[in-house]
């Protein structure tokens, strides 16, 4: 073998898996290799370009709650079909494949838990579950969370993460828009304190409502957050957006977040809003 040779690899990949799998994977946003247990140790931010990969919402409860204090609640409410809908696939069949794709059961998880020693409402979105669309059940279930919160004066996190309304449901998924809002509208009465973390994507309804309704509103870096995605937008008003639109940073600079917190500083950040939310400065 020659000193240059093509078969021998640049970076030795173990191979440990019986398919072959290395645990070498190429960052799509800055294209450097990088191995999956470093990404995993990262809390699956690029180590190279810090680049915000999605978080499961086991690991997203467990990096934003104090160990074990999770209680999921409202798990029993599930979606039902009232309108007999079928696009490619009947409804029924959709939720079934969901639920064999995500290791929950709807598009939202909700419970209590305690964060720093704090009880708080928790609420994070399930993007692997139908695009984390917002049906009845996202809906139900984040009302009476936010119902929860204001009886026992709780202060309320949401993470999002969405495609937006959930088509299949029509009008009944339009209306969980105003349904939290308006149970949002009674806990900002109330002066209990909401902050809405917005991960990518965070899109369509989901943004239109809960999302953007937090007395502090978080987003993680470069994460994409809108209404209607730019390729709808490019189309309607047969123009191009400027280069960043829709992404956090752009939406820090014209004023629609209020910061942009990278995920390994969230928990320390959420902790100190909260501490200053409830009057304790
Ligand atoms: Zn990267």
């Amino acid at each position: 073998m020659g000193l240059f040779s093509r078969d021998k690899p640049k970076i030795k990949i173990q191979t440990t898996k019986k398919d072959g799998f290395s645990g070498w994977l190429k960052c799509t946003h800055c294209n450097e290799l990088i191995h999956t247990r470093e990404l995993e140790q990262n809390q699956n931010c690029c180590p190279k370009c810090e680049y915000h990969y999605r978080l499961s919402v086991d690991e997203r409860i467990a990096a934003l709650s104090d160990p074990g204090t999770f209680e999921p609640l409202f798990n029993e409410i599930q979606p039902i079909d009232p309108l007999n809908f079928v696009d490619t696939e009947p409804y029924p069949k959709r939720v079934q494949q969901a639920l064999e794709k995500s290791s929950n059961n709807e598009a939202v998880v909700v419970g209590t838990c305690t964060l720093e020693q704090q009880r708080i409402a928790l609420g994070v979105m399930d993007f692997n579950f139908m695009g984390g669309s917002m049906g009845s059940v996202v809906g139900e279930r984040l009302t009476r969370l936010i119902e929860l919160a204001l009886k026992d004066r709780l202060p309320l996190i949401i993470v999002s993460t969405s495609g937006g309304a959930r088509m299949q449901e029509s009008i009944l998924s339009l209306m969980q828009m105003a349904k939290t809002s308006a149970a949002l509208a009674k806990l900002h009465e109330e002066n209990i304190p909401y902050i809405s973390v917005l991960t990518n994507p965070t899109t369509g309804g989901v943004t239109a409502s809960f999302a953007s309704l937090g007395d502090i509103i978080i987003a993680e870096p470069n994460a994409l957050i809108c209404f209607a995605g730019p390729r709808v937008i490019e189309q309607t008003i047969g123009r191009q957006l400027p280069p960043g639109a829709q992404k956090s940073e752009f939406l820090l600079k014209h004023g629609m977040i209020d910061c942009i917190v990278h995920r390994h500083l969230l928990r320390k950040k959420l902790i100190e809003f909260l501490y200053f939310l409830s009057g304790n400065v």
